[in-house]
């Protein structure tokens, strides 16, 4: 990498995507002073897609009290597994925080300037000059930078051109996730799932968990909330292929989004719900409205920074959902590349290099974690 410009001027970086390590990493570095942008090609309402996310310490570490926004969390007070035979397990005592993407993404946004933010801006290449990069985005123009952050998630266009060959490794199942609002559920599927986490062994193998999260609209009182579940279930790559096809037909490569799904996929998967899990599981799946599906990939990049470009969160690696850890490590990136980045120009190369080093260790560590639990519980 050359050198960087002059001590002065603050380091300009673009980070291409808004969702929560490019909004994270953006509040982090503009926190450090630095002079950043964050373009997210979704114009539209992108909650649509999100879930549940349980709260992490590295999450959690992102949003200052001092800052005025707080992130909205529900809590239970243990853990607990529902037998697919009817019967209920102890309750074990283990508190824990619940958020949702969408209270995460809706707290960062109130933190991040918004004139720093652009909606419907796609970053399509970069290319190298003497004065440092320029970045084409698509409805914005040419932009001039000293760093590129890929912050595009787990399909990464910009980690696609980097490292060619290089794909996610799928692990054999899928997590069927949904929401379910609390208003909708009757009083004993409430009080079943009520102040606790909740797992359910599946009879076929796999398992079932779920958690309240704030509501549509943030809130976090009960009455108001969502019910978040997740379903693991294993599925062959034909048989996953299948599943990604939309109702308009359309073969997806990793995901289907709310309202995707075919109905005849649906009725299958309530139908499965009920012969496979506990029946207060079964009812909460068969309220559902539209379920949503990811297909469970491992993936990490032997290397995430390349001169003046660098990977982060799911662009870096994608590690499986059992770990609870795809936020936190997105939020751990961004602060650790500020960190980097608040380094004398001179010693900005050497920085990076040893955030790449650790940015892997903690990648590779956190998805062997996943694989071990992806055998341990999904059982599949
Ligand atoms: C709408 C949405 C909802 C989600 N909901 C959940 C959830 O409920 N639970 C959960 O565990 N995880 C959820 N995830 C995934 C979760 O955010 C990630 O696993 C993790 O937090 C790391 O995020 P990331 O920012 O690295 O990647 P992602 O969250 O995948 O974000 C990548 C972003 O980059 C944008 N992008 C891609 N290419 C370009 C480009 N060329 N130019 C500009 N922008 C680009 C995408 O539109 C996307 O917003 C969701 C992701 C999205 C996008």
């Amino acid at each position: 990498m050359g050198a960087l410009p002059s001590a002065e001027a603050p380091l300009r970086v673009v980070v291409s995507g808004g969702s929560i390590s490019g909004l994270g990493t953006g509040l982090a570095l503009h926190r450090a002073g630095i002079d950043v942008h964050v373009f997210e090609q979704d114009g539209g309402a992108m909650h649509s897609a999100g879930a549940g996310l349980v709260v992490q310490p590295e999450l959690a570490a992102l949003f200052h009290p001092s800052d005025g926004a707080h992130l909205p969390t529900t809590s239970c007070r243990g853990r607990r597994t529902l037998g697919f035979d009817g019967e209920f397990g102890a309750l074990q005592r283990m508190p824990q925080q619940f958020t949702s993407w969408a209270a995460v993404h809706a707290t960062l946004m109130k933190l991040f300037p918004g004139e720093r933010y652009h909606r419907g801006a796609t970053v399509e290449r970069s290319t190298r000059n003497e004065q440092g990069l320029q970045i084409d985005i698509g409805g914005v123009g040419a932009v001039a930078a000293d760093l590129l952050v890929a912050a595009d998630g787990a399909q990464s266009p910009l980690r696609r051109r980097l490292l060619p060959d290089l794909n996610p490794h799928y692990a054999g199942y899928v997590a069927w996730r949904g929401t379910v609002p609390e208003r909708d559920m009757p009083q004993d599927i409430t009080d079943t799932f009520a102040d606790v986490f909740t797992f359910g062994d599946a009879r076929s193998g796999g398992h079932a968990l779920a958690y309240f999260i704030p509501g549509e609209n943030l809130e976090t009182t009960p009455g108001e909330r969502q019910m978040n579940w997740v379903w693991y279930v294993g599925a062959n790559a034909a048989e996953r292929d299948d599943l990604l096809v939309t109702r308009d037909g359309i073969q997806r490569r990793a995901s289907l989004r709310r309202g995707m799904a075919r109905q005849s996929v649906i009725t299958e998967l309530k139908a499965r719900a009920i012969a496979d899990l506990h029946p207060m599981f079964a009812r909460l799946i068969t309220l559902t409205a539209e379920p949503f599906l990811q297909a469970i990939v491992d993936f990490a990049a032997p290397r995430t920074v390349f001169g003046r470009t660098v990977l982060i969160g799911d662009a870096a690696s994608i590690v499986r959902p059992h770990t609870a850890g795809g936020a936190a490590k997105a939020a751990r990136d961004a602060q650790a590349l500020a960190d980097a980045l608040v380094a004398p120009r001179s010693m900005i190369d050497q920085r990076l290099d040893r955030f790449q080093r650790e940015q892997l260790h903690y990648g590779q560590t956190l998805l062997e974690y996943g694989v071990q639990l992806g055998r341990r519980w999904a059982r599949l």
